[in-house]
C-alpha cells in the first residue's frame, strides 16, 4: 500500500496488537503516529520504536479531541480483556463511543480513511455458528460484558452513520481472539493464562468444564489482514470477520500449552464466568475473497511456542515474576 507523505495514525499503538501494526507500517515506509493513554498499553512494546524516523508517539486519551493532519486511521485505543475493561466500565464504553466520535470527526476534517477495530464479541454468546457478517448477535445490554459488547456495536453505527451521512471512507473489522508476543501476562486471558501457569507450573485454571471453544488467530496474520482491508476498494467497508477458523475448546487448548512447555502443571476447574460464550468461530469466507487471497497462516502450536518464547524471556529476564 502506497501511504503517501502524510502519517498514518493508530490509536492504542503501544498495545499488543498496535504495536506490530506500528511495526509493519513502519516496515511498509509509513510515517507512524502512535497515540495511547497507556492505560493497558506498555512503553516496552514501542521502545524499539523510539527514536525512529517514521515514528513519532504522542500520549493522548481518545475520549478527547484530536488535532492531528493524517491520511489514515487504524482506531485500536480500548482495553480489551474483561479484567480489564471491566475495571472502570464508564470509561470502557467512553472509550467506544467518544474515542469512535472523535476520530470520525478527525477523519471527516482530514479526509482520511479509517479503520474501526470491532471485536467478534458484537456477536455476544451466538446462536448461530460459525459466525457471518450477517449476524446481528446475541448481546446482554446490562451485563459485565456489556461495557465492551455494547460500546463496541455503537461504535460500530458511529463508522456507518459517519458513512452514509458524511461519505467517510470507513472500514470494520470483527476480530475474533488473537495472541502472540506482546500480549499481556497478567491480562486474565486464556492464552496467556495458560502459558504463564505451564511455565510456572501452577496448576491450569479450567473455567466451567472446558468444553467451550474458541478460535485463536496468530497476530501477524491479522495484522496482515489489516493492512489488506485498509487498501480494499473504498466502497467496501466491511464489517468483516478477521480470525482463524480453527476451533479448539479450553481443555485441548490447555493440553497443547502443557505438551510445549514441558509442564508438570496438573488442570484445576473453576467456575464459569458470567455471560461467557459456549463457542466461538469466525466465518472468513468474506475476508477469504476480498482480501486478495488472504488467509491465517500460521497453525496454533507454531503460534503458541513463539508466544511461550516471548514469555519465557520476560520470566527469564526478571521483567515478570
Ligand atoms: P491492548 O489492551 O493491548 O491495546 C489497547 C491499547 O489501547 C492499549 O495500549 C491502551 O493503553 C490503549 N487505550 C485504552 N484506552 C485508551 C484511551 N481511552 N485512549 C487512548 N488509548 C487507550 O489490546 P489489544 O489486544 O491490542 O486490542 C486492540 C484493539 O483490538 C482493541 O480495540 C480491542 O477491542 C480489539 N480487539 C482485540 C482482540 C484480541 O484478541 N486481542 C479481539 C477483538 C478485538
Ligand atoms: N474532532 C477531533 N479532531 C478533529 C475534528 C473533530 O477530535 O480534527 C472531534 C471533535 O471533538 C468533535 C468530534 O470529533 O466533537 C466529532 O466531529 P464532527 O465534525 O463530526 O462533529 P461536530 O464537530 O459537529 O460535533
Ligand atoms: N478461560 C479458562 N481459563 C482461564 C481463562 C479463560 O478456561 O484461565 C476460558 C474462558 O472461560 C473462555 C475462554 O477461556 O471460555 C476464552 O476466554 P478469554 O477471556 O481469553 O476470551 P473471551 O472470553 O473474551 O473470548
Amino acid at each position: 500500500m502506497v501511504y503517501g507523505r502524510q502519517s498514518v495514525l493508530v490509536t492504542g499503538g503501544a498495545g499488543f496488537l498496535g504495536s506490530h501494526l506500528c511495526d509493519r507500517l513502519i516496515a511498509e515506509g509509513a510515517h507512524v503516529l502512535c497515540i495511547d493513554n497507556f492505560f493497558t498499553g506498555n512503553r516496552a512494546n514501542i521502545e524499539h520504536l523510539h527514536g525512529h524516523p517514521q515514528f513519532e508517539l504522542i500520549r493522548h486519551d481518545v475520549t478527547f479531541p484530536l488535532y492531528v493532519e493524517v491520511g489514515h486511521i487504524y482506531n485500536l485505543a480500548c482495553p480489551a480483556s474483561p479484567i480489564y475493561y471491566q475495571h472502570d466500565p464508564v470509561q470502557t464504553t467512553k472509550t467506544s463511543v467518544h474515542g469512535a466520535i472523535n476520530m470520525l470527526g478527525l477523519a471527516k476534517r482530514t479526509n482520511a480513511r479509517i479503520l474501526q477495530a470491532s471485536t467478534s464479541e458484537v456477536y455476544g454468546d451466538p446462536s448461530i455458528h460459525p459466525q457471518p457478517e450477517s449476524y446481528w448477535g446475541n448481546v446482554n445490554p446490562i451485563g459485565i460484558r456489556s461495557c465492551y459488547d455494547e460500546g463496541k456495536r455503537c461504535a460500530e453505527t458511529l463508522f456507518f452513520d459517519y458513512h452514509r451521512q458524511h461519505d467517510l471512507e470507513i472500514k470494520v473489522v470483527r476480530i475474533f481472539n488473537t495472541y502472540g508476543p506482546r500480549m499481556h501476562p497478567q491480562d486474565g486471558r486464556v492464552v496467556s493464562n495458560f502459558i504463564m501457569q505451564a511455565l510456572r507450573g501452577d496448576p491450569i485454571t479450567i473455567y466451567g468444564d472446558g468444553q467451550q471453544t474458541r478460535s485463536f488467530c496468530y497476530v501477524d496474520d491479522l495484522i496482515d489482514g489489516f493492512v489488506r482491508f485498509m487498501a480494499t476498494s473504498a466502497d467496501f467497508t466491511g464489517p468483516l470477520n478477521l480470525g482463524n477458523p480453527g476451533e479448539f475448546s479450553m481443555i485441548e487448548l490447555a493440553e497443547a500449552v502443557i505438551e510445549l512447555t514441558n509442564s508438570r502443571s496438573e488442570l484445576t476447574r473453576e467456575p464459569l464466568p458470567q455471560d461467557d460464550p459456549k463457542q466461538r468461530r469466525p466465518d472468513i469466507s468474506l475476508a477469504q475473497s476480498k482480501l486478495g487471497g488472504w488467509e491465517p497462516k500460521t497453525p496454533l502450536r507454531e503460534g503458541l511456542a513463539k508466544t511461550i518464547d516471548y514469555f519465557d524471556g520476560l520470566l527469564k529476564s526478571g521483567q515478570i515474576n
